[in-house]
């Protein structure tokens, strides 16, 4: 008999009225990311998501990792079924809990029944299962108030399953219920960082990413698509959308002072993704923009830069320090990618010193020889989109 999954939900049992959209939600976003794994039996009961394999060949411990990155789910529980007679739940609780048993002090068994017509009450079965643990552990003390250890045991059904401790699983709620964002995603450490984060609270991501072909190589904009597919394990399915932008930072190369070179770039990018938003009807746009990390992170360049655009502009990690971005950037598996050493775009024509606190009429100055609406239109229209699928080739 497999093991199954318990998916226990986080902040959606918070949601009073709405709850059954976030819940549905949920479902769907587990059943898409189980789709190429196996097939399975989703039951939801109680706040809680059974994830059984109908067959001997799913790879579970591949099912169990997917689980732990779906946002909405607070925990993730990795059962062992068995037949439901008092014996046959003993043994097995004494066969799979043997390694949590050894190494705790204290337990204690508790069961729940969903089948109300199985002849003995939960408290017989904790007894029982909990006297052939007791036995089968002596080291192990029996204790019903403070446990290091609970040993879960639930009859269902067809069968009774038991578990021990959680993993802790992704948190936040399931992608696409807090609607579409536009994510400024770079070949750097911060962006995969700030993608996750605000996927994390519900959001639907968009990736743009700013391409300067042949400032930055083919290998730039491949490692961006590589970093998308690592994040489509916590965002779902994404398409990139990537910029020409080249002709832009020639233009600004050849007819801006070099001072406000960054500033003004940084303004084209947010009016390009300000347009992507509108054609997919996103409401904010996200950047891994770090107070007073350079020059262009100041509150001075950042109140020049998000002038541009009408959404918000969120930056989940304006507060972080280098130290917390690259923990999470690890913890996410992005980490690694993030430091291949090849060049953005932003590196192209770096000015030897940036203003760190901008005017914003001076750079509205700086720019205005520029023909701007055409050249964001020029960008647009030179999009070219792909499609991240979570999961293997
Ligand atoms: P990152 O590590 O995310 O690249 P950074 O610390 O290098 O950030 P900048 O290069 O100033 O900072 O970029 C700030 C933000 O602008 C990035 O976090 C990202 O959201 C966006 N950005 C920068 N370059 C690009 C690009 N080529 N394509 C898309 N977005 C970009
Ligand atoms: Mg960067």
């Amino acid at each position: 008999m497999q093991d199954i999954l318990l998916l226990k939900q986080g902040e959606i049992v918070l949601k009073g009225l709405n709850k059954k959209y976030f819940e549905q939600k949920l479902v769907q976003n587990v059943k898409r990311r189980l789709a190429r794994l196996g097939e399975f039996e989703i039951t939801c009961l109680q706040s809680i998501l059974y994830v059984e394999p109908k067959s001997e060949a799913v790879d579970m411990d591949a099912v169990q990792e997917a689980m732990t990155k779906v946002f909405g789910v607070a925990a993730v529980v990795r059962a062992a079924g068995c037949e439901k007679t008092p014996e046959a739940m003993a043994a097995k609780a004494v066969e799979y809990m043997a390694d949590a048993m050894r190494a705790a002090k204290s337990f204690k068994v508790e069961t729940k029944r969903a089948d109300k017509s199985y002849p003995m009450t939960s408290i017989q079965i904790s007894q029982y299962v909990g006297g052939a643990l007791a036995e089968a552990f002596p080291d192990t003390a029996v204790d019903v108030h403070d446990p290091a250890l609970t040993v879960h045991v639930e009859v269902r059904e067809t069968q009774a399953f038991i578990h021990g401790a959680p993993l802790p699983g992704a948190g936040g709620l399931p992608v696409g219920c807090g609607g579409t964002a536009v994510t400024l995603l770079s070949g750097g450490i911060d962006s995969p960082v700030s993608t996750y984060m605000i996927a994390k609270r519900g959001v639907h991501m968009i990736p743009v990413h700013f391409f300067s072909f042949p400032y930055t190589s083919e290998l730039a904009k491949q490692k961006v698509l590589d970093l998308a597919k690592i994040l489509t394990d916590y965002c779902g399915r994404m398409t990139v959308e990537v910029v020409p932008f080249t002709h832009i930072q020639t233009e600004i190369r050849d007819k801006c002072p070099e001072e406000y070179f960054t500033l003004i770039m940084r303004r084209f990018m947010m009016r390009i993704a300000q347009g992507v938003a509108d054609r997919n009807g996103a409401k904010a746009l996200v950047t891994g923009e770090n107070l007073g990390q350079v020059a262009s992170q100041t509150m001075e360049a950042l109140g020049c830069t998000e002038a541009v655009c009408r959404v918000p502009v969120l930056r989940p990690l304006i507060g972080f320090d280098k130290e917390e971005i690259v923990r999470l950037a690890r913890r996410i598996g992005t980490f690694e990618l993030s430091t291949l050493p090849y060049e953005d775009c932003c590196t192209v024509f770096t000015p030897r010193h940036p203003r760190t606190k901008p005017r914003i009429d001076a750079v509205e100055e700086a720019e205005a020889v520029l023909d701007i609406d055409g050249l964001v239109k020029e960008a647009l229209d030179g999009i070219e989109r792909v499609r991240i699928e979570p999961g293997e080739e």
